[in-house]
């Protein structure tokens, strides 16, 4: 555990009014249940949407927090997950930012160092999960290798209709006090950044 996390993570819910972790993924997660009833499910998939295929998620300082208090709890922030996350940092050249010169950046790929081979998937659990991850999802039963894959903007944006106003105000917090120069971040350097600043 991490005191400083678990402490900081408290306030913006307890402080800042932060809706639980859990209910911000609602939305998400009983779509994904939703899914499974109709035997819409990855289980014949390799997890291709995880891996630098197509995988370029990024997290901003909330989400990053709550992963990062997820692997503290669950023992799992350790010197070899650091060195893993170091290593697809630097084998994805994740922290080079390439400009567009349409005033974005050019998000680039990575397999996502949560990933596990086979059918167990992605190591997190579902209620500490990344939004866009949550909102990726197979739309018919057999899909696979993102034959009929997609992401739900409409229900990630109503997720973000609910919840965009409190979490802009923990987001500017967290921003402030932590001295954050980035907004969303690809997830290993993000908790990198957060551990820079929180590690006891
Ligand atoms: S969403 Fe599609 S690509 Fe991703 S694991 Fe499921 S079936 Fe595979
Ligand atoms: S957090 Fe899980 S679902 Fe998201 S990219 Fe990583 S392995 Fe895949």
């Amino acid at each position: 555990m991490n005191e400083k996390a678990e402490k900081l993570y408290s306030e913006l819910i307890n402080s800042k009014g932060l809706p639980s972790n859990e209910e911000r993924r609602s939305v998400l997660n009983e779509n994904m249940e939703n899914l499974l009833s109709k035997d819409i499910n990855c289980f014949s998939c390799t997890g291709l949407c995880c891996t630098f295929v197509s995988n370029s998620m990024q997290t901003d300082p909330i989400q990053t927090l709550e992963l990062y208090t997820f692997l503290h709890k669950n023992k799992r922030w350790n010197e070899e997950l650091i060195s893993e996350l170091k290593e697809v940092i630097r084998n994805n050249r994740l922290d080079y930012e390439i400009q567009t010169g349409l005033g974005s950046t050019f998000r680039r790929t990575y397999t996502c160092p949560f990933f596990n081979k086979g059918p167990k998937g992605c190591s997190i659990d579902p209620e500490w999960k990344p939004f866009g991850c949550l909102g990726f999802n197979a739309r018919s039963p057999g899909a696979s290798e993102g034959s009929d894959c997609t992401s739900d903007m409409n229900l990630l944006k109503k997720r973000e209709d609910l919840y965009e106003a409190k979490e802009d105000i923990s987001n500017s917090y967290l921003k402030e006090l932590l001295g954050l120069d980035w907004d969303k971040l690809p997830m290993p350097v993000a908790l990198l950044k957060l551990d820079e600043i929180l590690k006891e």
